[in-house]
């Protein structure tokens, strides 16, 4: 280094931080933190700053140093005081991560899976020598407990015994994180990676489960133990020195002028809704009304505070019960594979956490309790598709009311207490009870779900497998088809199949619109429109919700219709005038809702 980093560095704040120093000297120590963005340093200087990310510990311990050397106005120590790094120039994901990176800082980008309770982690321990009452102190700076060896007074020497001094010996906060790569990151069916992250002092408590960041920290290596012995396989871990919040759900959706031109081309076109309609899971036949409703879902309406503090959700729940085979599995994947945030999940989860979220101990928290993100956490901002809801273990049966009204889960256990944001809109599938639905009988009670629960989707499709020879023949012609057209288009040159018939066999399952302006038109219309209700739209809905609940007296529904349902028509016409970019509800709207919500009331009632 031709430099000094400890004069480097009370240059840099004195030059470009001296503001932000003055503020922290002020507030100090109830904030301990001087956060400084990579690209000043890199401006100041490229050596300086490409030093910080080759050496972090050096040039963090003497940016430690700079701040308690600087002379203040103000008479503080600033000895537990950070210098806390944000903004670095590259972000990597969890499954580039190689040997090479160990020690170097470098920035990480994903979702919190797993938080541990907060607890303080010994840094400096006090020891008292038993034999000659000399006290001293050993750094704790891994993730081992260092015991000391011998007594450091010379006189002494002894090897013990000592004992550890609690009062005397020196603490920080500390939280283990567990960060997963994000679902949008993950091509088609990956698993998401995870790593480790350690932080201390003001950086704990700061993040939950399903939040997604940025975490900025020096990667660390610790060696494997088997039982057996030490391995020669290392497990990485990431020292964290700052953490930076991703909170913009599409600000990984770049949309460009090119696209808005596009995307603003395709909202004026009079069959927009068809053109979606035909987009969304086209190797599926038929279904056009499931297939809107999954449109609007896409979209959504928009979540509104009222005066009094409440929160009324935008997202629309839709549940599809069926018999087996009726495609009902291949829609979620097609859904969660489209929408921007979209996970797929089973009830029968394969993750502790399940659905909603859980507390427990394991080995991330060294005996600490860890809350689990469940998919519904994971999925905020985003759509959960979850097949076989029905089959859901009870704790998710009970957290589930909570987390698809208000959408927010709750775990308290044993002394951890955590509200997460479960902000997603749920896409549920459920088998019926005995295999089929029995079609003499009513829908409800052959699906093993509570009215309670029910009435929390916006809508409810029942898709019975019933014989229809026309229908089954287009399905046939349909899946025969799609089955082949793959095979085709990458095989043109067999000449025994002539162009026509290519096309013929593709055209059933090329979406209209490519999957990839499709989300950036979901991803426009939700950044962009908040769609008002005209007041023509607002007594049209006014009126078939009262008629609703005059119709829904008669005690024998299965599904109560209670005022949800009038929120739930909101959401609706929110997100068909948002399909075509349009900031007024209109008549339009109202019609094509009262058509859809109508569709699914007949199947849904005893009728
Ligand atoms: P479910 O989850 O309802 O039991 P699946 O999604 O597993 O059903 O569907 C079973 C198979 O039948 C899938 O391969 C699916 O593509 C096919 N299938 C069922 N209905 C249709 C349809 N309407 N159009 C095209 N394929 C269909
Ligand atoms: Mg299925």
């Amino acid at each position: 280094m031709s430099y000094d980093p400890v004069s480097k560095w009370e240059e840099f704040i004195r030059s470009r931080y001296w503001d932000d120093l003055l503020k922290l000297a002020e507030s100090y120590p109830s904030t301990r933190s001087l956060i400084v963005d990579f690209a000043d340093l890199d401006r100041y200087d490229t050596e300086f700053a490409d030093d910080l990310l080759e050496n972090p510990d050096v040039m963090l311990d003497a940016a430690h140093t700079a701040l308690q050397e600087i002379v203040l106005p103000v008479d503080v120590d600033l000895s537990g005081a950070h210098v806390r790094i944000v903004n670095l120039p590259q972000h990597l994901k969890t499954r580039d991560l190689r040997s090479d990176h160990i020690g170097k800082l470098i920035a990480i980008e994903g979702q919190v899976r797993t938080a541990t309770e907060v607890r303080p982690k010994i840094v400096r321990a006090a020891y008292e020598c038993q034999r000659c009452g000399h006290v001293f102190y050993v750094d704790q700076s891994g993730t081992k407990f260092i015991e000391p060896y011998e007594c450091p007074n010379e006189a002494c020497d002894r090897r013990g015994p000592f004992r550890l001094l609690p009062k005397r010996s020196q603490f920080v906060d500390a939280q283990k994180v567990r960060v997963q790569e994000s679902p949008e990151d993950l091509r088609g069916g990956e698993q998401p990676q995870t790593l480790d992250v350690e932080l201390g002092d003001d950086l704990v408590g700061r993040i939950f489960p399903g939040d997604r960041v940025i975490i900025n920290g020096i990667l660390r290596s610790y060696q494997r133990t088997t039982q057996s012995g030490k391995s020669t396989y290392f497990d990485l871990f990431l020292d964290g020195i700052s953490i930076e919040m991703m909170e913009q759900e599409f600000e990984e959706i770049e949309i460009s002028p090119e696209d808005e031109k596009r995307i603003l081309e395709l909202s004026r076109d009079p069959n927009i809704y068809e053109k979606i309609v035909r987009s969304i899971a086209p190797s599926i036949y038929g279904y056009e009304d499931v297939k809107e409703a999954l449109a609007l879902q896409l979209v959504s309406g928009f979540s509104k505070r009222l005066p009094d503090g409440a929160r009324i959700r935008g997202d629309i729940h839709i549940l599809l019960v069926g018999d087996p085979g009726v495609a009902k599995s291949q829609l979620l994947r097609y859904m969660a594979k489209l929408s921007p945030r979209g996970i797929y999940t089973s009830g029968k989860s394969s993750t502790s956490a399940g659905l909603t979220a859980t507390a427990i101990k394991d080995e991330l928290g060294d005996g600490r309790w860890t809350i689990e993100a469940g998919a519904l956490v994971l999925a905020d901002k985003g759509i959960a598709a979850v097949d076989e809801m029905d089959k859901m273990s009870p704790d998710d049966r009970s957290a589930l009311h909570e987390a698809m009204e208000q959408q927010t889960i709750s775990v308290a256990k044993a002394g951890v207490m955590a509200t997460l944001k479960s902000r997603c809109a749920l896409l549920a599938a459920a088998n019926p009870k005995m295999g089929r639905f029995d079609r003499y009988e009513p829908i409800a009670p052959q699906i093993n779900l509570t009215p309670a629960l029910m009435s929390r989707f916006d809508l409810i499709f029942v898709l019975t497998d019933e014989p229809n020879v026309e229908r089954d023949s287009h399905i046939a012609t349909h899946i025969l088809k799609s089955n082949y057209a793959g095979e085709l288009t990458s095989n043109k040159h067999n000449s025994s199949i002539n162009e026509e018939e290519i096309e013929n066999a593709t055209e059933v399952i090329k979406p209209e619109i490519e999957p990839e302006l499709l989300r950036k038109y979901v991803a426009y219309a939700r950044k962009n429109v908040f769609p008002m209700l005209t007041r023509v739209a607002m007594e049209r809905f006014k009126e078939y919700y009262i008629n609703l609940r005059s119709q829904g007296q008669d005690g024998n529904k299965p599904v109560p219709v209670t005022a949800r349902q009038l929120e739930a028509l909101i959401r609706l016409g929110e997100a068909s005038a948002r399909l075509r970019l349009s900031n007024w509800i209109t008549e339009e709207d109202v019609d094509r809702v009262i058509k859809i919500v109508e569709s699914c009331l007949k199947k849904v009632g005893v009728d």
